[in-house]
Formats: structure tokens, sequence, C-alpha cells
């Protein structure tokens, strides 16, 4: 189990996972993008990767010239992504104990929710990108709930929810895997990290554990329930 996890913590735990290839096996934003995306929408994406814009603009910029309204990206969505293995197990653990379970992403509250909805979990919170639609729709704009008010231009952050949470007395557990979910891994007190975020913590020396299921996060919320129960 990750060291920074003591026996004297004796915070209620808190689970924030990251969406798009963390909770979700896919990358549901580039799924849409691939099935429905402008056929320049992988220009945008290049110029991301590129670290010439930011996720929130090349979200913003590609979404918005989607081909398809609200109801065929959800029920493609319904049809082609589902959550890595436990994270259902996970999700009914936390509900049985009464453990905060939210999905925190820089992505679009309404592919994540379909997700949700499709495999009877719409009742976990999201904290992503509100997504506004025209009368046909279509994507029409965005509102961030979670931006700092001094820097609303980098959108939501990750790291604020976590401090929220820290504030109301959690212990939190986060997941992540990309360049966002970086600044929610340095003040998190549990850290599970795969991909870009794993070598970023890596680097930084920012202890993680590292997964492709939610089998071990499961197992260290038990364990961690058990030591707050009997210590
Ligand atoms: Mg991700």
């Amino acid at each position: 189990m990750n060291a920074r996890i003591s026996a004297t913590d004796r915070r209620k735990p808190a689970v924030l996972t990251d969406f798009d290839d963390t909770a979700a096996a896919q990358n549901v934003a580039e799924l849409l993008l691939h099935e429905f995306g402008h056929p320049s929408w992988t220009d945008v994406r290049e110029r991301f990767r590129a670290g010439e814009l930011s996720l929130k603009d090349y979200q913003e910029a590609t979404f918005l010239r989607m081909r398809a309204d609200k109801d065929a990206m959800q029920s493609y969505v319904r049809a082609h992504a589902n959550f890595r293995p436990y994270f259902a197990e996970l999700s009914a653990f936390c509900r049985a104990h009464s453990i905060p379970m939210c999905i925190i992403s820089q992505g679009l509250d309404f592919y994540i929710q379909a997700l949700l909805d499709g495999s009877g979990q719409s009742e976990i919170p999201v904290y992503a990108v509100a997504t506004e639609f025209d009368g046909r729709g279509r994507v029409c704009g965005y509102r961030y709930d979670f931006a700092y008010p001094e820097a609303p231009h980098l959108g939501n952050s990750k790291a604020l929810i976590v401090r929220r949470f820290q504030e109301q007395g959690h212990h939190v557990f986060f997941m992540g895997d990309g360049r966002s979910d970086f600044e929610a891994g340095e003040v998190a007190d549990t850290v599970f990290a795969h991909r870009q975020m794993a070598a970023m913590c890596d680097e930084a020396g920012i202890e993680f554990s590292p997964f492709t299921d939610f089998g071990p996060v499961l197992e260290a919320i038990q364990q961690y329930m058990a030591a707050l129960n009997g210590g």
C-alpha cells in the first residue's frame, strides 16, 4: 500500500478519478472525434500535442465543429465505451461505506454522463466542463464551474477540487493518466497514476501506485477502511 497512508490518519477517504483513459478504458473524447469530428480535428490535435494549444482550446475548437448532435454522440458512447475493470465494484464499496466517489475531468459532461447512465452509475457526481447545446442539439458553448477565479482561461482545476475535499476532512485517493491530472497528483494524499502522469510523477519524485484497472484502488480503500475501523 502507498506509504502516504498512515495508521494515524483518521480522515474519511474520498475517491476522485479522472475519466478519459482512466475511469473509462478509452479516451472517449477521441472516440467521438474519430467518429463525428470535422476532418480538421487531427490537425488541431497535432497542435495540442506540440504544446501550441491547451487541452481546453483543443477540446473547445474540435467539439464546436462536431458533425453529430448530443443524442447521437451519447448513444455512440454507450455502445462503444466502457469502464475499466473493478470500477463498478469500487463504486459499490464506496456507496456501501458512504465514501464520496466522484469523476473529475477536463472533458465534457455529456459524454461522461452517457457512460455513467449506460452502466447504471448515474448517481456518481461529475466535475467536468458543462457543455451548452443549441436547439438542434449541437455543441455551442462551454462553462467552467471549477476554475480558479484569477485564472479562468485555464479552465477547470482538478487540484482545486482535491483541496475542497481535503478541506472537508477527507483523505483523497486520486487516479489519473494525463498532463491535466498532475496538479491533482501533487496535492492528493494517495495517488494512482499511469501513462503520462506516471512519468511526470516519477520525474517530480511524487509517490504513486501504477494501475491498469480499479482492483488495486479497491484493495487500498478496503485496507484504509479496515485500518480506520480497527485502529
Ligand atoms: Mg485522462
